[in-house]
């Protein structure tokens, strides 16, 4: 494939923004294409080289770009500096200095396979030198480049390209161009995604052995498998109902999601829940773990928390943020700041995968295979099969230095579910009981479209607090969970009377709602904590310059306020109250704690 065509694509891509249009964009460009130019495609079409995993990062900094482009087209540095803060893009400069210059003909129109090739070297240029190594290689692909491949290749190297080619579009696009298209088809290219976290891997298996063959595709040492995800409830009733009764509890540790991968011999590898290398960071974990561990080659997942070596008490997660990124003074960090994984799952134990079995199963191999040390632990573990045992080991769990905890499914299918968050895992946390004990009763100012299920109807409502001093509506929250469905078709004809074409005068907010609506309905709702947001404009300023109020997680509580008028709604200065109680139970800095797993 000429890089041109490819080009040409990414101009169409960047043109729209629907999810639709670009999958036909996508099966168009896609369907063509072979292995290993597919992958090459997939992976340039998302700004990367090579599955996002492996981290390869070209490392070309603006002021390089800049200097390549200088140097392709002839001219200074401080020109394209000049016309760079006009366009607002090196990318678009690019374009257009190169339309004014001859291009390279000799040696013919690029090809991706040229490209890729020379973008791969560019990221490969390391140390010494490799700074006008770098430059050099960019050049050399720019005197070739129409001004349109210039545009995006500048963009490529900056990790500016966004063509609004999304994992899941691409996975729909693959069903549709190397598939039936049907529903089954498409869960199993994703299911493959989930265990190998490839696209392009994906993509050859499924184009070379069909649909049958992505059932070869599996776990791997080295290759991160998407993390299973949690959903919450509101209480222990509702949690234990959820999973029929009975539910594996355990302490939900407040740390770094970190998924092990130790081979049988050579280095012990850790992936951060964005499947992020993070193996540098912890190396106490991967000195641990391949002693700590019996079945040999293993991938296990576990929770690493700072912990006091004396004591074996957990600490403060903030303690352990510190480290991320660092590299120098990592030793003296290790001796500060120890840390622990607590293990919690295991997904392949020698050599074989066991992540289908069910949760007691796995659990039962993990503590066979586990050898406890003080820096790798079994993550503690109860069964319980009512509300009061429940909340016992809840408390002990808090008291313990825990975040809340995490229930997990005894059942038949509670196999582990790569990339999908469902009610398998359910959290259930601290925050929910003391951080914020009281309701919010919120205005309706705006209303946003539903996705999914919801499409077609109203998904999500923004909501605002009132400041009698100013009369002005701040809203604090975009609450779309706690709707059941009855109550989500009630809303449009409940607030039919409201809508309104523009932002009423009075309402002030940093977000833009499909529909505007005069303020008028009031609801109920809680969340789990308050936080400063740079979006929302409750109690503007007064914890910290340009922040608002917003609650976290935001839910409805069912209760549609009809006896309050708008004016009469919790207030911007009862919500600042809130926040400043909230605050001295949590911690005793000034501003609330944000949850630190992401
Ligand atoms: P959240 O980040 O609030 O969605 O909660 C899910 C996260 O809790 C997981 O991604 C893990 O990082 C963390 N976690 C802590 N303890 C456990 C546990 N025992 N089992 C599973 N996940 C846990």
């Amino acid at each position: 494939m000429e890089f041109r065509d490819l080009a040409a694509f990414y101009e169409r891509l960047e043109a729209t923004s629907k999810r639709l249009e670009v999958r036909a964009i996508l099966v168009e460009l896609i369907r063509p294409l072979r292995p290993p130019e597919l992958a090459r495609v997939l992976y340039l079409s998302q700004g990367m080289l090579r599955p996002e995993y492996e981290g390869v990062e070209l490392g070309v900094a603006d002021s390089l770009a800049r200097r390549a482009v200088a140097t392709a087209v002839g001219t200074d540095e401080g020109s394209v500096g000049r016309l760079t803060k006009a366009s607002g893009d090196l990318g678009t400069t690019t374009q257009e200095l190169l339309a004014t210059v001859r291009r390279l003909e000799e040696s013919g129109p690029l090809t991706v396979a040229e490209v890729y090739r020379e973008l791969s070297r560019i990221a490969e240029a390391k140390g010494a030198g490799s700074q006008e190594e770098k430059v050099r290689l960019l050049v050399s692909l720019l005197v070739r480049a129409t001004p349109l491949e210039g545009k995006f290749l500048v963009r490529f190297v900056l990790g500016t390209l966004r063509v609004g080619v999304r994992e899941m579009t691409i996975l729909d696009a693959l069903a549709e161009a190397f598939a039936d298209g049907s529903k089954e088809a498409r869960a199993r290219i994703e299911a493959a995604f989930n265990l190998s976290s490839d696209l392009g891997l994906v993509a050859g298996v499924l184009v070379e052995q069909g649909v049958g063959g992505l059932a070869s595709v599996g776990l791997e040492i080295g290759r991160p498998i998407r993390p299973m995800l949690a959903e919450r409830e509101r209480d222990l009733a509702a949690v234990l109902e959820r999973m029929g009764g009975s539910a594996a509890l355990e302490y939900k540790y407040d740390g770094l999601r970190v998924q092990a991968h130790i081979p049988k011999r050579g280095p012990v590898r850790l992936f951060s829940r964005r499947l992020e290398e993070i193996s540098a960071q912890f190396p106490e974990l991967t000195d641990a773990l391949p002693g700590a561990v019996r079945e040999l080659p293993a991938i296990l997942e576990g929770e690493c928390v700072p912990i006091d070596l004396d004591t074996g008490e957990i600490q403060p997660f903030q303690e352990v943020s510190r480290r991320r990124g660092r590299k120098h003074d990592l030793a003296r960090v290790q001796e500060e700041v120890p840390v622990c994984l607590f293990v919690f799952d295991v997904l392949l134990a020698g050599g074989q995968p066991v992540y289908e079995q069910s949760f007691p199963e796995r659990r039962a191999r993990l503590e066979r295979m586990l050898r406890p040390t003080d820096r790798v632990r079994l993550a503690v573990q109860s069964v319980v099969h009512d509300v009061p045992a429940a909340t016992e080991f809840f408390e002990e769990a808090v008291a313990a230095g825990g975040e809340g905890i995490m229930a997990k499914s005894l059942k038949d299918g509670s196999g582990y579910r790569a990339g999908a968050r469902g009610y398998w895992w359910i959290k259930y946390k601290r925050e929910y009981t003391a951080g914020l004990s009281d309701s919010v009763d919120g205005v309706v100012v705006g209303a946003f479209q539903g996705r999914g299920r919801r499409a077609g109807h109203y998904g999500a409502y923004l909501l605002a607090v009132y400041d009698p001093a100013r009369d002005r509506f701040e809203t604090f929250c975009k609450v779309g969970s706690g709707f059941d469905d009855a109550a989500l078709a009630a809303m449009p004809k409940r607030l039919a009377r409201f809508e309104t074409g523009e932002r009423p005068p009075s309402v002030e907010t940093g977000l833009t709602p499909d529909q505007w609506m005069r303020p008028g309905l009031v609801l109920e709702v809680r969340g789990a904590e308050l936080t400063l947001s740079p979006i929302h404009r409750a109690a503007l300023g007064a914890v910290r310059a340009g922040a608002g109020l917003a609650l976290r997680f935001p839910r409805f509580t069912g209760r549609v306020r009809d006896d309050k008028g708008p004016t009469e709604a919790t207030t911007s200065a009862e919500l600042l109250r809130m926040y400043r109680s909230q605050v001295r139970q949590a911690s005793p800095s000034e501003e609330a704690p944000t949850s630190p797993t992401g």
